[in-house]
């Protein structure tokens, strides 16, 4: 048996240091430096780090004296701890990443009161499943079983266990939710606007407009060859609706 440093009584210590937006749940003492974390028994590092008030699906790597390892790994003392968050740019490929990729199509299920932000996401053209009466767990099951990122302002719903995509939103505004999520995740060449319903969440279809006439406003009837359709609800998308000015705000806003 090789960890000599273990010890059933008497705390440990280990140093820990946090990068990039990892640091928003730090105190402002600990935040960019590394710091000693004491504890007592041996501890996982996924346990440490949620101890310290950091969320685990917040977290895409941790180097312990610099081999990654994986959330179980145990803490004997003594080690240096490095631990990056899930989109961290730097590029960390050969390295050991807990979530098996990015999300190259982000799918989204979002926290009950997001409604606003998740307008927007399905006018940008994003998967995103919200309902006002989800509750925790609901939105924990959803998130895993569906591989949906959980986008909350709820830091204790993403230390749920089942919780392995998540995302705290620093942000309280819709519109500066909208322009964080687009850069948290660099989705802005996945934009697709006006292909989904913001109001359901299905994709659009592309209809005739002679055969939705009679549901558009008279005076913009015969005026297109085609408007988009939502299969779930029969709401009518056409060019030039007042949609457009909530496109011109959500794209002024994600290209600042
Ligand atoms: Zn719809």
């Amino acid at each position: 048996m090789s960890a000599g440093k273990r010890s059933t009584s008497g705390q440990q210590r280990a140093t820990f240091r946090f990068y990039e937006e990892l640091n928003d749940f730090l105190p402002p003492d600990r935040r960019k430096i590394a710091f000693d974390y004491a504890f007592n028994g041996t501890p996982s590092v996924k346990d440490s780090i949620e101890a310290i008030g950091v969320p685990h699906p917040e977290v895409d790597l941790i180097l312990v004296d610099d081999e990654s390892v994986g959330f179980d790994h145990l803490l004997n003392g003594g080690e240096r701890i490095a631990v990056y968050p899930m989109f961290e740019r730097v590029d960390i490929a050969p390295l050991t990443r807990l979530r098996p990729n990015p999300l190259r199509e982000p799918r989204f299920v979002l926290d009950v009161h997001l409604g606003k932000l998740a307008r927007y996401l399905r006018l940008l053209g994003f998967d995103t499943m919200y309902e006002r009466d989800y509750d925790d767990a609901t939105l924990a099951a959803i998130s895993r079983k569906e591989r949906r990122l959980l986008l909350t302002r709820d830091k204790g719903l993403l230390k749920r266990n089942e919780v392995t995509r998540g995302y705290w939103l620093r942000n309280i505004q819709p519109r500066l939710q909208i322009a964080e999520v687009v850069e948290a995740f660099d989705l802005r060449r996945a934009v697709r606007v006006f292909s989904r319903c913001m109001v359901c969440n299905h994709t659009l279809e592309t209809v005739a407009e002679a055969s939705v006439r009679d549901a558009l406003p008279a005076g913009l009837r015969g005026q297109f060859e085609q408007v988009s359709q939502c299969p779930g609800c029969d709401r009518l998308y056409w060019p030039g609706s007042h949609y457009d000015k909530l496109v011109d705000l959500v794209s002024n806003l994600i290209s600042e």
